[in-house]
């Protein structure tokens, strides 16, 4: 009897929670925004593609000169309360005074979003199918039908380029503005840019579609690298496929269901993480 009390107390809780939450994102579309980069955190964990580090982010939409994004953490652990609000503008750094530690690579997304007013999100990911190829030579080229939306090369980022020739201390990471600008700029106006010996930035016009697009790309490099274990001289979507890819209006809304079936039969077999 305690137990069934305790169950119908339970689930009226759940119950109003939930509304009170699908209210609060209906009214608030930052809120709904908010959501995505909580569950895009979740799925991109759950498919290998954020590990540890990574982050997902985006503009909002009540104050373009910012964007949201999870404090310094992994990302499979991201809830709402962990997202910081964050001025692009002001040196990347949170609104709040008190707010908790950003990630160090917060400027990756602060400079893309400032070069380019149309984006609504970026991700920054470690993807084990992608490294190989910022590290051999080999350009990333869309080689599935659909990772038609990359361009006929994926350009690729080399930090190194962005120090004086004869520094002898630089990083790898993108933690200051100047690096920052370097990669906005390298990235131009195509959907990615590999990092060498990193990883690669994503972005997006909401935050559904960079997800599918960081997804897609994962799906991508792991066909190329596939195809060239193979025959090294392999066949990619060429230019007149291309033509018509880019100007087709990729729907991210049924992967992003699909990947979310994913994540919840995964959270299903494994309730307690
Ligand atoms: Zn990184």
């Amino acid at each position: 009897m305690k137990n069934r009390l305790f169950v119908s107390v339970a689930l009226i809780l759940f119950a109003r929670h939930g509304y009170a939450q699908t209210q609060t994102q209906a009214q608030d579309p930052d809120e709904a925004r908010i959501a995505d980069v909580v569950t895009a955190s979740h799925i991109l964990a759950n498919e290998g593609i954020l590990d540890s580090f990574g982050h997902v982010s985006t503009r909002s939409v009540k104050n373009p000169d910012h964007m949201f994004m999870p404090r310094a953490m992994a990302p499979a652990l991201v809830t709402r309360a962990d997202i910081v609000e964050v001025d692009i503008s002001k040196n990347c750094s949170a609104v709040a005074p008190n707010a908790p530690r950003l990630n160090g690579e917060r400027f990756i997304h602060c400079r893309v979003y400032a070069a380019n007013p149309e984006l609504q999100s970026v991700i920054h990911s470690h993807d084990l199918a992608v490294i190989p190829f910022g590290i051999a030579n080999v350009p990333l080229e869309p080689v599935v039908a659909q990772a038609g939306f990359l361009p006929a090369e994926t350009p690729l980022f080399e930090v190194r380029d962005a120090y004086p020739p004869d520094a002898t201390k630089r990083g790898v990471q993108v933690t200051n503005a100047k690096l920052g600008d370097a990669l906005a700029t390298k990235l131009g106006k195509n959907p990615a840019v590999l990092m060498a010996r990193h990883g690669e930035t994503v972005v997006g016009k909401s935050v559904r579609e960079a997800t599918v697009r960081a997804l897609y790309i994962h799906i991508d490099a792991k066909a190329q690298f596939a195809g060239m274990q193979l025959n090294p001289h392999i066949t990619p979507i060429d230019g007149p496929e291309l033509a018509v890819n880019a100007k087709e209006n990729f729907d991210s809304d049924r992967p992003w269901q699909n990947y979310l079936s994913h994540l919840h039969g995964a959270e299903e077999q494994h309730p307690e993480q």
